[in-house]
């Protein structure tokens, strides 16, 4: 028996200017700079990881930012909407906040019986806020889920039901709700978008490059990898990502998913208070580090240093 998907690990989107992501997903959004890193398949490039003061699976936001990434396009074949859980009640606060910041929000709204306010992060990436049953204060808990707009819904339900052990929890016109096995508080939901014959995404600043779902272990991950092959599907060797490893492949309706161990986690190379206060370096890149950082665009972290440059 495979250990089932609990939910969502992580997801990854692209964005054009890194300094204009860590201001907004720090300063105005209150989400941790967990990880400050390269791309480890292109390390003229930083990759950012955004989350809780943890860094916990479920929470966890990434971004490629590509200086002069053309802005991408809504559309079939890519995470639509990426939705975060907050307290009950503080979505008016979060309103105020977000306007203050000159954020237009939309909403509030309510989809399967769940208030939500809709807005765009500066790269006109879709977020969401949705109202948890529960919690005090405004802080960001998690992930509450993404909305996948696929090219073939039908076979998108269809693996994430018979293969990755989602269950169906609601239909609204257009859209279909599922659930996670186990009982993660945050990241279990996903929405599919049923409307076929949409227009394809196009790749650029402000689109999701990829969705991660989590597993337990190395050892969960191979049953999955095994799984996922078994089913038809072109699946990639594990790779080392350094905070966890990780299994691609792409799902019949256009969407990249991965699959990431819990373990190690953020606190591999920095102690947990220091998460975010400096550049980290994969062990085969660190030899490169002065070069490395000399090509990176000068960015000010929220804990006051500045790194590249
Ligand atoms: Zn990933």
């Amino acid at each position: 028996m495979t250990d089932p998907i609990t939910g969502i690990h992580h997801i990854t989107a692209i964005a054009a200017d890194t300094q204009r992501s860590i201001d907004f997903y720090t300063g105005v959004l209150g989400l941790s700079l967990v990880k400050l890193t390269v791309n480890f398949d292109d390390p003229g490039t930083y990759h950012l990881y955004f989350g809780d003061a943890d860094g916990r699976p479920g929470s966890i936001l990434t971004f490629f930012p590509f200086a002069m990434a053309a802005p991408g396009r809504a559309g079939a074949g890519v995470v639509d909407t990426t939705t975060f859980l907050v307290p009950a009640d503080s979505l008016e606060d979060w309103i105020v906040k977000l306007e203050g910041h000159g954020v237009v929000t939309q909403g509030p709204d309510e989809r399967f019986g769940q208030p939500f306010i809709a807005f765009t992060d500066p790269d006109g990436l879709k977020l969401e806020l949705a109202a948890a049953a529960s919690g005090a204060g405004d802080a960001i808990l998690g992930f509450a889920g993404a909305t996948l707009w696929s090219l073939a819904p039908d076979r998108t339900l269809r693996l994430l039901t018979e293969g990755l052990g989602y269950t169906v929890t609601g239909e609204e016109p257009g859209r279909t709700r599922l659930r996670a096995a186990g009982d993660a508080a945050i990241g279990r939901h996903l929405d599919v978008i049923t409307a076929t014959g949409a227009t394809r995404a196009r790749p650029g600043a402000g689109t999701v490059h990829h969705i991660a779902f989590r597993v337990p272990d190395d050892v969960a991950q191979e049953a999955w990898r095994e799984k996922i092959a078994a089913l038809g599907y072109d699946v990639t060797p594990v790779i080392d990502r350094q905070y966890f490893h990780s299994i691609y492949f792409r799902e019949r309706g256009g969407i990249l998913f991965e699959i990431a161990t819990d373990p190690p986690g953020f606190a591999v190379d920095e102690t947990p208070h220091r998460l975010g206060t400096a550049l980290m370096l994969p062990a085969r890149y660190e030899r490169d580090r002065e070069r490395i950082e000399k090509r990176l665009p000068p960015v000010r972290l929220p804990g006051g240093g500045t790194v590249g440059g």
